[in-house]
């Protein structure tokens, strides 16, 4: 339920855009991978298009859960081979992504954020210093999963004939196609301080996914301190890096949203120069929020909400 009011913000970001040419989308709201989603299609064929896609997002579900027993993520844990070729090629590429952040994303987590209780049956608790290190290196694709299902669900509607669509997968949203209307697609960035309310609309002509991670999305508190799920790799404890939330802009879904959650755990500096290190070989734009209040963002598109109480910094 957390991320129904992003959901609802989306919506209204992109219903309030003024008269279409040829008429509104099909909305369908779908529930799958812990998360409320919001899909948005425009096209002859929308509502077939939608059936589809939502067959593909319980299928990834299925696929990618690594609490499920009976999940492909979880056979692989026990030592199974990947199942289907496509996790592999899916564990490729979070390993690549490992590889270009310097380890702040990790798919390896999988046994410490048991640990924790984040992601299985959500007891929490702190773990001991020596149980952290002696957990095995499961396998978790919790970082980078919505970002994959964004990519595939664009990929099942394309052969529905979708032209363009608003995919809002909870945190991670993708927009491909330009609205039928000819006007901007307008993306809520959300403040992580307050679930109904925006930080900033990016405006975009589309072609992109737009992933946020914050620290706010999950987490417990243990004798007065709150705990949080994005951990540091390098501790096994929730990261302190001075973000509560990172955006991510970028082409690819599976990066834009692996690299949110490495952007938590760099924080804003790192983040910069992560973004300046991969330029040329993976683009992408942020829009970083800080513990003491301060947006920083470097993209274009980013329209700041204005007497909220944050600092807008732009970004050289
Ligand atoms: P969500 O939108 O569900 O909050 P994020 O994209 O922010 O997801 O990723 C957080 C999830 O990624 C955690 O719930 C956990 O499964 C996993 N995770 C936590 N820390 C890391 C990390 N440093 N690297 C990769 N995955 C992580
Ligand atoms: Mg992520």
């Amino acid at each position: 339920m957390k991320k129904l009011l992003s959901v609802l913000l989306l919506t209204i970001a992109l219903s309030g855009c003024g008269a279409r040419t040829d008429g509104a989308p099909v909305r369908r709201t779908v529930f799958a991978m812990d998360t409320v989603m919001n899909l948005a299609v425009y096209g002859e064929d929308a509502a077939e298009a939608l059936d589809a896609a939502e067959a593909e997002l319980a299928r990834l579900d299925a696929l990618l859960a690594r609490d499920a027993e009976t999940s492909a993520v979880s056979a692989y844990n026990r030592g199974e081979a990947p199942a289907v070729a496509e996790l592999a090629a899916l564990i490729g590429e979070a390993e690549e992504i490992a590889a270009a952040t310097d380890g702040a994303f990790d798919p390896y987590l999988g046994a410490v954020l048991a640990l924790w209780g984040f992601g299985g049956d959500d007891t929490h608790h702190v773990p001991s210093a020596s149980e952290l290190a002696a957990a095995p290196r499961l396998l978790d694709l919790g970082g980078i999963a919505k970002g994959f299902a964004g990519e595939r669900v664009r990929g099942v509607l394309e052969a529905y004939r979708v032209r363009s669509a608003a995919l809002d997968l909870g945190g991670d949203v993708a927009v491909f196609g330009s609205k039928p209307d000819g006007a901007p697609w307008r993306v809520a960035v959300r403040d992580p301080a307050d679930e109904g309310a925006y930080l900033g609309v990016l405006e975009t002509d589309g072609g992109v996914c737009v992933a946020t991670s914050g620290v706010y999305e999950r987490y417990f508190e243990e004798n007065g301190v709150r705990y949080h799920h994005i951990l540091d790799p390098k501790t096994g404890y929730p990261a302190e890096s001075g973000l509560v939330s990172a955006t991510v802009v970028c082409e690819n879904g599976v990066w834009a949203d692996a690299l949110a959650t490495a952007c938590c755990v760099l924080g804003a500096d790192g983040a910069f120069a992560l973004r300046e290190r991969l330029a040329g070989d993976i683009d992408f734009d942020l829009i970083l929020v800080t513990d003491d209040g301060a947006v920083r963002w470097t993209c274009e598109g980013f329209v700041p909400k204005t007497g909220n109480g944050y600092v807008y910094e732009p970004a050289a």
